[in-house]
């Protein structure tokens, strides 16, 4: 699809039967390869404290929650750090809540560390990690300034931050009517400035938060102009909603394995220069579908921790993922934090840092 309209991408989400089989073989035509990459991980989440309450969240906890973490001390990060380095791990994932340091106890401890704010810490972490082990930072710190994502490009392989929708309608309902931060044209804006800067970065779309399928088709064509504009999408993440107890979404049912197989083979189709990854942990019994249907990376995967913004899934081991990717045909590949187009000679000096570039040797 050279130039897809909106009609054009609403037309493939709304396939029916035979179509959605044509649909899965078009999208699986555009792969390169027979590879179904990941990355081992370590999952760090600083702080669970966040100024957002989206609807379906079980990540936040309230700062009086005995299970709260106000902020994970420089000692607990680098011990879980240097352990995944024990295990071979590449990737650092620093993710926290979106402007925690808005609250005063995360504030106070990150002050008591000598640090202005939550930026500079993670910052400092990053550096540790770079200079203390083999692993390379990839940054999940929500909504960010310009100056903000240029800073921490110094000291990230590569950074994140899901668009979730292009719906301002979201605003008003359960999903997002707490969460200023989900705000669809911030989310934008980030994106677009990490573009800008060169930052090779990883976004994705929440299916089944109550967007349509026309929002859905919105929301894919808004990263295709980004990616046409800047080229520093490295993948997109196609993440189902998944209904707990206790969220204020719990009554909510998460998309069909219909909508979810379009939603795959549809990104893979306008993306054909971009990973598209299925969170295996969320889909346990139906990756191999989705793998069918044009999805090349499981994301990361972690030997020493679990995902704590879905704790309730599991990842699955090594070998039942690499069981999965032979069943069908395809071989599963470990991958760096940075995608290998921004490795080349051609990319690497305007997308990565000296001291990126230095740690992976190019
Ligand atoms: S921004 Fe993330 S951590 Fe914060 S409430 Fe929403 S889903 Fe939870």
């Amino acid at each position: 699809m050279s130039k897809p309209s909106k009609k054009d991408v609403l037309s493939l989400l709304n396939a029916k039967c035979d179509d959605i089989i044509h649909l899965m073989a078009a999208a699986n035509s555009k792969r390169c390869g027979k590879t179904i990459t990941y990355s081992k991980n370590v999952f760090l989440p600083l702080t669970n404290i966040c100024r957002n309450e989206c609807g379906y969240c079980t990540f936040k906890k309230d700062v009086n929650d005995p299970n709260a973490t106000i902020l994970m001390e420089p000692h607990d990060v680098m011990k879980n750090i240097t352990l995944a380095d024990k295990y071979g791990c590449r990737e650092a994932l620093f993710t926290f809540g979106e402007h925690a340091d808005e609250d005063s106890s995360v504030k106070a401890a990150i002050e008591r560390l000598g640090f202005g704010n939550m930026l500079e810490y993670l910052h400092f972490l990053c550096s540790e990690t770079l200079n203390q082990t083999d692993l390379l930072p990839h940054s999940n710190p929500g909504i960010l300034k310009k100056s903000e994502l240029k800073f921490l490009k110094e000291v990230n392989a590569s950074m994140g931050l899901m668009l979730e929708t292009t719906s301002s309608r979201l605003m008003k309902t359960i999903a997002h009517e707490k969460s200023p931060g989900k705000k669809p044209e911030l989310r934008i804006k980030t994106i677009e400035n990490a573009g800008k800067l060169k930052i090779p970065f990883t976004t994705g779309l929440l299916i089944g938060i109550g967007e349509t399928v026309e929002e859905r088709a919105e929301s894919l064509l808004e990263i295709r102009k980004l990616q046409n504009r800047y080229g520093h999408i490295q993948e997109i993440i196609i993440q189902n909603f998944k209904p707990k107890p206790g969220i204020p979404m719990e009554n909510y049912r998460e998309p069909s394995l219909v909508e979810m197989i379009k939603m795959m083979a549809v990104t893979k189709l306008l993306f054909p220069d971009v990973g598209v990854q299925v969170p295996p942990n969320l889909n346990r019994y139906t990756t191999s579908i989705f793998l069918m249907a044009g999805a090349d990376d499981l994301g990361g995967v972690s030997p020493i921790t679990q995902d704590y913004v879905n704790p309730d899934a599991p990842w699955p081991d090594l070998d039942e993922l690499k069981g999965i990717t032979e069943e069908l045909g395809f071989e599963l590949a470990e991958r760096l934090p940075v995608y290998p187009k921004f490795l080349s000679e051609d990319l690497s000096e305007e997308f990565l840092s000296e001291k990126i570039r230095e740690k992976i040797d190019l």
